[in-house]
């Protein structure tokens, strides 16, 4: 059996998360290592290893998890203007092998990202 990753550890309870949001399909939690002054990562409770795993059946969950987006970055006061990242694959940045959206905003966001 593979181990499993830190955010299913997470969705688990078998460690802590500062959690911001939590239905039935995901969970949104503050970046331990925040890249802005609002990081939050919203992921989904089913295992999806990153967007390259995303299944046909799963795209009602990737429209649900973008409005939750929406509406944390609502909550969160990111009127002025956020952004939303995924990482996929080792050179594309991904670090922790469970599907996951970085919300960020609170500061002007450059482009290109590096
Ligand atoms: P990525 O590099 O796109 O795979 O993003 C993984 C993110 O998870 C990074 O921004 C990490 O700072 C964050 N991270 C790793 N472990 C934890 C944790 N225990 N709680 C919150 N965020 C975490």
């Amino acid at each position: 059996m593979t181990e499993k990753t830190i955010f299913k550890r997470i969705i688990d309870g078998e460690i802590p998360a500062n959690v911001v949001f939590e239905d039935d399909q995901c969970l949104a939690f503050h970046d331990v290592n925040p890249q802005a002054p609002t990081h939050v990562l919203v992921i989904p409770k089913k295992e999806i290893a990153s967007l390259e795993a995303v299944a046909d059946e799963d795209i009602p969950l990737i429209g649900h998890l973008h409005r939750v987006l929406r509406d944390l970055a609502r909550q969160l006061d990111l009127g002025d203007g956020y952004r939303v990242v995924v990482n996929c694959g080792a050179s594309g940045g991904q670090t922790v092998d469970h599907l996951h959206f970085h919300l960020l905003g609170g500061r002007p966001l450059g482009w290109p990202p590096g």
